[in-house]
């Protein structure tokens, strides 16, 4: 089935089709794991989640490579600064190996949190050196490189097309910003490193052998080598944030194109920001991550659903009222689910109109992704004159795209777990008419933020979310 997006190399619209179909060769550039990922991260990440997916359902088979940058990604994506898995090291006084490994799995808990499907193909930078080696040798060779008192760079003027994805206007503003930080050394102000040296009489934690001196690889020669090791020198579409097309998607198209002379990504597709706001990035660590979401109760999913409700492509303002809103509707879109699957007569399916409203959904997918269209067709089929039955089968099926793991039960976790036997005990104390003790349970549950109550078919808990306490 077709789909149109947004190819920011063109600036346009297009219809997708790859370059071996069915195949689809997806590169989304990955965490620097030198701290959590924050939740303007998983913006991206859910968005590129929603990419997969739909490409999945429409039929396509998608090999997606997500990397991890392990070393490598100075502080200023323009080459100065230190390297963030040192920064991070120094901060934690642990070492550089313990830091990435220790954020890598924060990074996949989080991640599954959000119910982000896991690429197929993990690379790490580290275990890919030899294949950056190579590509600096190539550039090298081809005469694009030359070398500085502290590394190997790619001279950009040799490069005629290197503001293709940027616009020449935006080039020219990076220019003039980068005057301040530039070094004497660079030919021109737009170059950036390949290759780092160890600064002299220093022993990095992170560095290697290579035929120009001992160092380490820069950031973009990372997602360079990776991508193409595993989906060839031309590949169907490369993501990642906005913040990336002016620098380091820019230098990954000059450096692979320099080094093969063909086209490098097809498609390239970028996400918007979540501006959190200056109060926001206030907050205990600098930044909300996925855990700062479960300390105030609202489940990872009601964040998922927030970042649904705007088109990839716009910015998104993050609140925790907003956030609030998410959870309430994600709670009750799995609260329908819950009843159309209990209801023991739940109607015939009429399966041309399901059909009907299929169609509706897709061709808002289909066109760049608009996913908050499409749930709002999902929340038409829901209110919408069909039976259960059609509704649980439609609802599910447009999950397959959205990720919200609407028939998914509530997870065990250990607060779960403990609230629920709270509440199971308070329940055998009120049968057994000791009021005192059943108000003391009641009192230690809302301790804990449990809003709890008494319906019919027996109490009914949740936690509730603290939205005003910020910090
Ligand atoms: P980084 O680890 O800094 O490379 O960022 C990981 C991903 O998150 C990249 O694709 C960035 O473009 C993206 N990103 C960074 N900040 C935000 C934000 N506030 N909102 C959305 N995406 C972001
Ligand atoms: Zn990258």
């Amino acid at each position: 089935m077709p789909i149109q997006l947004f190819n920011t190399l063109t600036r346009k619209k297009e219809d997708f089709t790859p370059l071996n179909p069915p195949q689809v060769g997806l590169y989304t550039c990955g965490p620097t794991v030198y701290n959590y990922a924050h939740i303007g991260n998983f913006r991206t990440y859910v968005f590129e989640d929603i990419l997969r997916r739909s490409l999945e359902y429409l039929g396509f088979k998608v090999q997606h490579v997500m990397n991890v940058t392990d070393v490598g990604h100075l502080i200023s994506d323009a080459d100065t600064g230190e390297d963030k898995m040192e920064v991070g090291a120094k901060r934690e006084g642990r070492t550089a190996w313990e830091i990435a490994e220790f954020y890598t799995q924060a990074f996949f808990r989080d991640a599954g949190k959000l119910n982000i499907l896991p690429s197929h193909t993990i690379p790490r930078a580290t275990q890919h050196i030899p294949e950056m080696i190579a590509l600096i040798q190539a550039l090298e060779k081809k005469g694009y490189t030359y070398r500085t008192s502290d590394g190997i760079y790619f001279d950009t003027s040799k490069f005629k097309e290197y503001a293709k994805l940027a616009g020449e206007k935006n080039i020219q503003g990076l220019k003039a910003g980068a005057r301040v930080e530039a070094s004497a050394e660079k030919k021109n102000l737009t170059d950036f490193s390949l290759w780092k040296f160890s600064p002299p009489g220093t022993k990095r934690q992170m560095e290697w052998d290579s035929p120009w001196g001992k160092g380490f690889p820069g950031w973009h020669i990372e997602c360079s080598a990776m991508s193409m090791k595993y989906l060839g020198e031309t590949f169907d579409i490369h993501c990642g944030g906005i913040d990336h097309i002016s620098i380091h998607h820019t230098n990954e198209i000059t450096q692979s194109e320099a080094a093969t002379g063909k086209r490098f990504v097809r498609f390239w597709l970028h996400g918007d920001f979540l501006n959190m706001g200056a109060k926001m990035s206030k907050s205990k660590d600098g930044f909300v991550t996925v855990s700062s979401l479960e300390e105030k109760n609202f489940n990872p999913l009601a964040y998922r659903y927030f970042c649904l409700n705007a088109h990839y492509r716009v910015p998104l303002d993050f609140s925790w009222e907003n956030l609030l809103a998410a959870q309430k509707s994600w709670e009750a879109l799995k609260g329908h689910v819950l009843d159309w699957q209990k209801e023991s007569v739940s109607g015939s399916r009429d399966v041309q109109r399901e059909e009907t409203a299929r169609q509706k959904f897709l061709e808002c997918i289909q066109d760049d992704l608009n996913y908050p269209q499409a749930l709002a067709v999902l929340w038409e089929v829901v209110r919408g004159n069909f039976s259960a039955s059609s509704k649980k089968e439609l609802v599910l099926e447009f999950d397959k795209i959205l990720g919200l793991s609407l028939d998914r039960p509530p997870e065990s976790t250990s607060l779960n777990l403990e609230v629920q036997a709270l509440v199971q005990k308070r329940e055998e104390a009120r049968k057994t008419k000791n009021f005192k003790a059943a108000d003391q349970i009641r009192k230690q549950l809302e301790e804990k933020g449990v809003l709890l109550e008494d319906t019919p078919q027996g109490p009914r808990w949740k936690l509730k979310p603290k939205v005003r306490d910020e910090g």
